[in-house]
C-alpha cells in the first residue's frame, strides 16, 4: 500500500480524498493556489504545498508545479480528484515516468475513451448502443448538412473533447446547423484547444442515467449499479440519485452490462462512469465515459456501503477488487442536490464572496460533503460547487422527505446558492412520481428569472420552524 499520496485537487473532493487517505493510515498532501492559501481542510492534511498563483493555469493545472511538490513531498501516488488534471492522459503519463502511481485509468484507456467520437466507435465494436450520428468528427459543412438530414432535425453538435456541456450545440433545422457548427468550434478550440466536432441525433426529452464502474489491474471490473442524473440545467448535473425511478429492471441490467463491456473494451481499471441517454420508449444510448470518480460518487456509496475513493487507492496499488459482480447488493435509496455558489433567479449565475453564514443540516439519514466553514470565502476562480447535500433511507419517498427537511434547515447567507431551486424540485408533483428527463428544471421554470424564488436564501418554513437568528 501507498505510504504518502498527493492530492492534485482544491474544494470538496480534496478534502474527500483527505478524509480517505486517513481512513486508509496513509498521509497525505494538499496543495493549493494563493486563491486557497487559507482553506481550511488544508490543516487536515499533513502537509499543504503552495503551487502557484490563483488561476488555474498556473497552479492546479500546471503539471510541472504539481509533479515538482509530488516530487518535494516524496510521495508514492497522485490523486487528481475530478476536473482539472482529472482526465488528463498525458499528466497520467508524466506521473507514471515519474514513478508515481496516477490514481486512475491508464493513460490507453484515457485516451481511447476520454474523446467522445472514439468511445462512440469503440462503444459500437463492444455492441454498446450509441446515440445515432456521426461516424467521426465533421470534416465540413456539407457532410454536417448531409448527415443531419439523413437523420432528421433536431440534432446536436458535440465537441469531441467536451465535458461540462461546452462546445454543445441543438440545431433544429439547416440555418441553425451552419450557425451552431462555427459557434461550437470555436467555442471548443477555446476551452480545449480542440475544435473537433461531432453529430449527434438530439434525443427528446431523454434521461441521462449513469453506471458507475471499478476495476482492478488484474482484468475484473463490476459495475456498481446506476444513477439518474436527470436534473439538469444547461446540461449541467443538479440533482442525482439512485436507484433510477421507474426503470424497468431489465433495462437497469442491460445498461449496467454494457457499462462492463465497454470497460472491458477499453482496458479500463480505476473508478469510471459510463453515461447514457434513456429515451421515452427505454431505448438507451452511450454518449461518453468520464475517465474519473465524479461530483455524484457518494450517492453510489450511500446504497451500496462501498467507499469509492478508498478503492480507487487500493486498485490503483494493485490490490485486486475485494468483491465479485454477485458481492454488490444497494439498499434504499440515495439523493444528492449540488449546493453551488450560484444565483438560480439570475440564469444560475457565479455567486462567488464571503459566507458569512452557514447552518448546515444533519440528522438522521443526511451526509453532507463540503470543504466550507463559517467565513469562507469563495473563491470566483474556479467552480462553483461548495457542498454535496446527500440523504439516504429505505425508499425514494421517505429520501425526498428527508431531503425537504434537510433544505429547510440548510441556511447559507453572504453569497447566493442552489438550495431554492433545489427545494421547488423536491416539492414538484412531478419530480415525487420520478416523471422527470434532462429538461425538466428549463421546462417547469421557464423564464426562471422572475418565478424562482430568490437565491439568498433563508429557512423554508420559517412561520413552521423559526430557526432564523
Ligand atoms: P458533457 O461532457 O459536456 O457534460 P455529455 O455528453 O455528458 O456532455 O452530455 C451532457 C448532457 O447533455 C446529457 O446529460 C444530456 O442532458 C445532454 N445530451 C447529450 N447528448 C444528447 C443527445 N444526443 N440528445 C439529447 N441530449 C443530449
Amino acid at each position: 500500500m501507498f505510504r504518502r499520496i498527493l492530492v492534485a485537487n482544491r474544494g470538496e473532493i480534496a478534502l474527500r480524498v483527505i478524509r480517505a487517505c486517513r481512513d486508509l493510515d496513509i498521509e497525505v498532501v494538499a496543495v493549493f493556489s494563493e486563491a486557497d492559501r487559507d482553506a481550511p481542510y488544508l490543516k487536515l492534511a499533513d502537509q499543504a504545498i503552495c503551487i502557484g498563483p490563483a488561476a488555474a493555469a498556473g497552479s492546479y493545472l500546471n503539471i510541472p508545479r504539481i509533479i515538482s511538490a509530488a516530487e518535494v513531498a516524496n510521495v508514492d501516488a497522485i490523486h487528481p480528484g475530478f476536473g482539472f488534471l482529472s482526465e488528463n492522459a498525458h499528466f497520467a503519463e508524466v506521473c507514471r515516468t515519474c514513478n508515481i502511481e496516477f490514481i486512475g485509468p491508464p493513460e490507453e484507456a484515457m485516451r481511447r475513451l476520454g474523446y467522445k467520437s472514439e468511445a462512440r466507435k469503440l462503444a459500437l465494436e463492444a455492441k454498446v448502443p450509441v446515440v445515432p450520428g456521426s461516424e467521426g468528427l465533421i470534416t465540413s459543412e456539407e457532410e454536417a448538412v448531409r448527415l443531419a438530414r439523413g437523420m432528421g432535425y433536431p440534432v446536436l453538435i458535440k465537441a469531441a473533447a467536451g465535458g461540462g456541456g461546452k462546445g454543445m450545440r441543438v440545431a433544429h433545422d439547416e440555418e441553425s446547423l451552419k450557425t451552431g457548427l462555427v459557434a461550437a468550434q470555436q467555442e471548443a478550440e477555446k476551452a480545449f484547444k480542440d475544435g473537433g466536432v461531432y453529430l449527434e441525433k438530439y434525443i427528446e426529452r431523454p434521461r441521462h442515467v449513469e453506471v458507475q464502474l471499478l476495476g482492478d489491474k488484474h482484468g475484473n471490473v463490476v459495475h456498481l449499479w446506476e444513477r439518474d442524473c436527470s436534473l439538469q440545467r444547461r446540461h449541467q448535473k443538479l440533482v442525482e440519485e439512485s436507484p433510477a425511478p421507474n426503470l424497468p429492471d431489465s433495462v437497469r441490467e442491460d445498461i449496467c452490462l454494457s457499462a462492463v463491456r465497454l470497460a472491458r473494451a477499453g482496458g479500463y481499471y480505476n473508478a469510471g462512469t459510463c453515461e447514457f441517454l434513456v429515451d421515452q420508449q427505454h431505448r438507451f444510448y452511450f454518449i461518453e465515459v468520464n475517465a474519473r470518480i465524479q461530483v455524484e460518487h457518494p450517492v453510489t456509496e450511500l446504497i451500496t456501503g462501498i467507499d469509492l475513493v478508498r478503492e480507487q487507492i487500493r486498485v490503483a496499488a494493485g490490490e485486486p477488487l475485494r468483491f465479485r459482480q454477485e458481492d454488490i447488493q444497494t439498499n434504499g435509496a440515495a439523493m444528492e442536490c449540488r449546493i453551488n455558489a450560484e444565483d438560480p433567479a439570475a440564469g444560475f449565475r457565479p455567486s462567488p464572496g464571503v459566507i458569512t453564514r452557514w447552518q448546515a443540516p444533519g440528522g438522521p439519514g443526511v451526509r453532507l460533503d463540503t470543504h466550507v466553514v463559517p467565513g469562507y470565502m469563495v473563491p470566483p476562480n474556479y467552480d462553483s460547487m461548495v457542498a454535496k447535500l446527500l440523504v439516504y433511507q429505505p425508499t425514494r419517498a421517505e429520501a425526498i422527505a428527508c431531503m425537504r427537511r434537510a433544505l429547510a434547515e440548510f441556511v447559507v447567507e453572504g453569497i447566493k446558492t442552489t438550495i431554492p431551486i433545489h427545494r421547488e424540485i423536491f416539492n414538484h408533483p412531478s419530480f415525487a412520481e420520478g416523471a422527470v428527463d434532462t429538461t425538466f428544471i428549463e421546462r417547469t421554470w421557464h423564464n426562471a428569472a422572475s418565478q424562482l424564488p430568490s437565491g439568498g436564501n433563508q429557512p423554508a418554513e420559517r412561520k413552521k420552524a423559526d430557526f432564523a437568528a
